[in-house]
């Protein structure tokens, strides 16, 4: 009988772990992520099933259901109550519960005294745990600092400490000796001490490690706490011998990978720096003064209307301003009228827009906007030669030229939507406070650039009531 249980379990896992592999497929393009999320739903379902029905849950179910109808009214509240710009901060704080996981987990397998392994198994089973809990309190700590410089409750600023290098060379050295002092103690209460002090380490490993990581690095952080979180999660499946949690693991671990390494690619860092931890900006976000950059020109939104209905192509670049103002249906509803007009619309996103990999692809795909006129940086950036306006709502980093212009701002080498090569660029914006990465934007000076001053949802719908009456 539970020979055939393990079967069915297996089978099971067997089946989720395939649901899981189409949700990642279907996650990577914006026409399937419906269906992605749906399968990632089902897995999920198939898996928790399996889990709970399995022969190794067989005592405390009323605990467990406590527990999880417990785990279910929090998240089904805050998902209800979070906004799109808090998306980011929520992700960053769910890693850090995945940690959290990891390393409690840890514990609990290396104070269970019913573990009885000997020789190389023992071994084995100690290294898993020590992994476990060196990834797991990393990701927990790493993940709340990142929520913190995220929800803006902390300074996005990094932190760099002199020799931040040597020290944290330091903490992985003492981590490693440690280690080895757990792992050849077979006694529970002298091994307690080199572990929870590796877990004290990895605290502030993580800590550091994200502290020292700011301005317009931080979608590399986003991404590579998603990765940290799924190699946690793989790390408690071995702790576990649960086979499905560490090939989850392993698919949330790599693909979180994957996206740190285009994140990288977007912001022009190199994958391995951040990878050995050593990245960051090595100076402090400058923002130089309005006054020292010259006049601007404002318009309003009549003046942005007349521009649209004489113009042939039109640009939209949204960036975290859309987000905050949640003009994205409006901007769908201008898109329409103006195709009716006849006027060519089309939207460029730059990779690193927003507060989280893929912001704006989700705002615009929540308003329905159609795909076929949605491009990434690299599909568009050579086009802007033939652009009457491009409209840049609520975007400031990813279209300031200082970053191929200045080798010396902090954001230096990052590519960016080369919008002010088109004929006019209108930036909607409230004033002239600087983007995410804390730099001064001369493109707000550019002759060629208008300034559309107040929130961008109110100004897009005047356009659009304008349009309307057009
Ligand atoms: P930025 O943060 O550079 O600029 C956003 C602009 O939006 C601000 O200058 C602000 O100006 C304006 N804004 C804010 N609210 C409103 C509103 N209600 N109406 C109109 N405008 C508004 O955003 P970008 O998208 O251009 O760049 C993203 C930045 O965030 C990059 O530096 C990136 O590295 C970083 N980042 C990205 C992450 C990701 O994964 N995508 C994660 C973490 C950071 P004002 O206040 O004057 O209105």
């Amino acid at each position: 009988m539970i020979s055939f249980e393990i079967d069915l379990v297996r089978a099971l896992y067997v089946g989720a772990t395939i649901l899981f592999i189409l949700t990642l497929g279907g996650l990577s393009h914006q026409e399937s992520s419906r269906k992605g999320n749906m399968y990632g739903m089902i897995g999920m379902t198939v898996a928790i099933i399996a889990t709970l029905f399995g022969p190794y849950v067989t005592k405390n179910y009323h605990l467990i259901v406590v527990l999880m109808a417990t785990g279910a009214v929090v998240g089904i509240f805050h998902a209800r109550k979070v906004q799109m710009t808090q998306m980011p901060e929520l992700v960053a704080i769910l890693h850090s519960l995945v940690g959290l996981a990891a390393v409690l987990v840890g514990y609990v397998n290396f104070l269970d005294e019913t573990i009885s392994l000997t020789g190389v198994e023992k071994t084995i089973h100690s290294i898993e745990i020590y992994i476990g809990i060196f990834i797991g309190a990393i990701t927990f700590s790493g993940s709340i600092i990142a929520f913190g410089k995220l929800s803006g409750k902390m300074s996005g600023n990094p932190l760099i400490l002199p020799a931040r290098h040597y020290l944290n060379l330091i903490i992985v050295l003492v981590i490693i000796y440690l280690g080895y002092m757990f792992t050849v103690d077979p006694q529970i209460s002298n091994a307690i001490y080199p572990l929870g002090l590796m877990t004290l380490l990895a605290l502030v490993f993580g800590i550091h490690l994200v502290m020292a990581i700011g301005g317009a690095d931080m979608p590399v952080v986003v991404s590579m706490l998603n990765s940290y979180s799924g190699w946690a999660a793989s790390a408690t499946g071995f702790m576990l011998s649960n086979d499905l949690l560490i090939v989850v693991g392993a698919l949330v671990g790599s693909s979180g990978a994957i996206l740190s390494y285009i994140m990288c690619r977007a912001m022009n860092r190199s994958f391995i720096s951040v990878i050995a931890g050593g990245f960051g900006t090595d100076s402090a976000p400058v923002a130089t003064s309005v006054s020292e950059q010259g006049e601007v020109t404002s318009i309003n939104s009549d003046e942005l209307t007349d521009l649209l209905l004489t113009s042939k192509k039109v640009m939209i670049i949204p960036g975290y301003g859309m987000a905050v103002s949640q003009a994205q249906h409006t901007v769908n509803e201008i898109v329409k009228l103006l195709k009716k007009k006849n006027v060519d619309v089309e939207f460029a996103i730059h990779p690193v827009a927003g507060r989280m990999p893929g912001h704006m692809n989700v705002l615009l795909a929540e308003a329905k906007v159609p795909y076929d006129i949605v491009y990434e940086m690299d599909e568009i950036n050579d086009d802007f030669d033939n652009v009457d306006v491009s409209i840049i709502i609520g975007a400031n980093d990813i279209v300031n030229p200082s970053a191929l212009e200045d080798p010396n701002s902090p954001i230096a080498g990052m590519p960016v939507l080369e919008c002010w090569k088109g004929k006019t660029t209108v930036v909607l914006k409230r004033g002239m406070a600087t983007g995410y990465a804390g730099v001064q934007n001369p493109l707000f000076f550019k002759d060629n650039t208008r300034m559309l001053f107040g929130d961008a949802k109110k100004t897009m719908d005047e356009v659009l009531g304008n349009l309307q009456s057009a």
